[in-house]
């Protein structure tokens, strides 16, 4: 699986209807970062690539909103029931998990380059902890997406430690 970056841009209804944030539950965050295509339903991972690649990835000024219930990605999910979710107790506990350890709660609004510098601050057996409840940790893709994320930091770094 490669991380394409090929998708057009998003022209979504599943945004905040006054700025056009993408709206995110704390725990995607880093499931944006370590995704590589493989996604619950061929419509889940292609919304999944309108959003990751047309807009995050396309865009790291791109505006994000923090909510609690359904977001921009579950939109389309199977497992979604209106606002939540048929797992609703699980991915609550992936939101708390991830929220506490990236300092983000539902309310919060940041670019997503603000959010993936929150991600970086992470060591990737981090997500042993907050993600042990997700059937996707065991593939490996979203720690190594994590690592490859902070290794592109430090080689963007300059000798004086600031970002080039
Ligand atoms: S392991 Fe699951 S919850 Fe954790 S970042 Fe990946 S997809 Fe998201």
């Amino acid at each position: 699986m490669s991380r394409s970056t090929s998708a057009k841009p998003a022209t979504d209804a599943d945004t905040a209807p006054e700025s056009g944030a993408v709206l995110l539950r704390p725990h995607h965050v880093l499931c944006s970062i370590g995704w590589a295509g493989r996604g619950y339903s061929p419509a889940f991972s292609r919304n999944m690539d309108r959003v990751v690649m047309g807009r995050l990835r396309r865009d790291p000024a791109t505006p994000v909103q923090f909510v609690a219930g359904a977001d921009s990605i579950c939109a389309p999910c199977p497992h979604r029931r209106g606002q939540g979710c048929a797992s609703a107790e699980r991915i609550a506990g992936l939101d708390q998990a991830h929220g506490a350890a990236l300092g983000i709660a539902p309310g919060a609004a940041m670019t997503w380059a603000q959010a993936e510098a929150r991600a970086r601050r992470l060591d990737p057996d981090d997500l042993d902890r907050i993600c042990a409840a997700c059937q996707w940790l065991p593939l490996g893709l979203c720690k190594s997406a994590l690592a490859a994320l902070k290794a592109a930091e430090s080689e963007n770094a300059a000798p004086d430690g600031t970002a080039s």
